[in-house]
């Protein structure tokens, strides 16, 4: 599903921000990565995405190789993976239902589906009943449930999470991870970078760890341990 061989990526002179990567990450996987501030964790977010090109070394995601992608392969590739961020980026002047059907509209789904599905994924994630709020009226843990279901809304293979809990309280953020391992229960591959030590050790799933743009550890039922 997502397999890095030998990848680097240089934004210019000095270390590299991801350095000599190897990662295979299977269909329905759940992995962590985690590591220090700096240690490329982003910066490999950003490559699956393909908002950045490797400077060397080879990504395939989904059996399609990113490098030399073109603009608009790159566009259809992109709705294949959900992805959420620390900071929600939500539409402040949406409301939540049309926040998450936003992401249907522009992919240009008729409107009985966007009907159909905007419900149904918002029950996913705990948040029916809230359709007509505003982002300003919720909590940090609605904004990021909002923002879950729009990653989700169209079936993506992949949900990729960049610190998604890191605007939030403790419990909130173990409640996130909670139901992101649903989510990976149902069926959608996920990888998380998380800051997050007690989450991290307590769920007892595939962990990363990254430091100065290396790999430094790969582990099943892993714990959080700063190289
Ligand atoms: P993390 O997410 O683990 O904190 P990043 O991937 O954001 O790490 O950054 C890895 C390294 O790359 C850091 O040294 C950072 O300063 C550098 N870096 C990140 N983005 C850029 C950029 N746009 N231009 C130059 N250097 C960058
Ligand atoms: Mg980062």
């Amino acid at each position: 599903m997502i397999d890095l061989k030998d990848v680097t990526k240089s934004y210019g002179k000095g270390l590299p921000a991801v350095s000599h990567a190897n990662l295979h990450v299977d269909k329905g996987d759940f992995v962590f990565v985690v590591g220090s501030s700096g240690s490329g964790k982003s910066t490999l977010i950003k490559l699956l995405l393909k908002e950045l090109d490797t400077t060397s070394g080879h990504i395939t995601v989904n059996g399609e190789r990113l490098e030399g992608m073109k603009h608009r392969r790159i566009a259809k590739y992109r709705r294949r993976l959900g992805v959420v961020f620390q900071d929600f980026r939500l539409l402040r002047d949406r409301d939540v239902y049309e926040n998450v059907a936003f992401a249907q509209r522009v992919i240009g789904k008729p409107t009985r589906v966007i009907k159909k599905r905007v419900p149904e994924v918002l029950q996913e994630v705990g948040l029916a009943g809230k359709y007509k709020s505003y982002p300003d009226e919720l909590s940090g843990g609605e904004q990021q449930r909002v923002a879950l279901a729009r990653a989700l809304v169209n079936r993506p293979d992949i949900l990729l999470a960049d610190e998604p809990t890191g605007n939030l309280d403790p419990k909130t953020s173990e409640e996130i991870m909670k139901l992101l391992d649903e989510i990976n229960q149902r069926g959608t591959t996920v990888l998380v970078v998380t800051h997050n030590r007690e989450i991290v050790n307590t769920m007892k799933k595939r962990v990363v760890t990254m430091h100065d743009g290396v790999i430094v550890s790969d582990e099943e039922e892993g714990g959080y341990h700063e190289a």
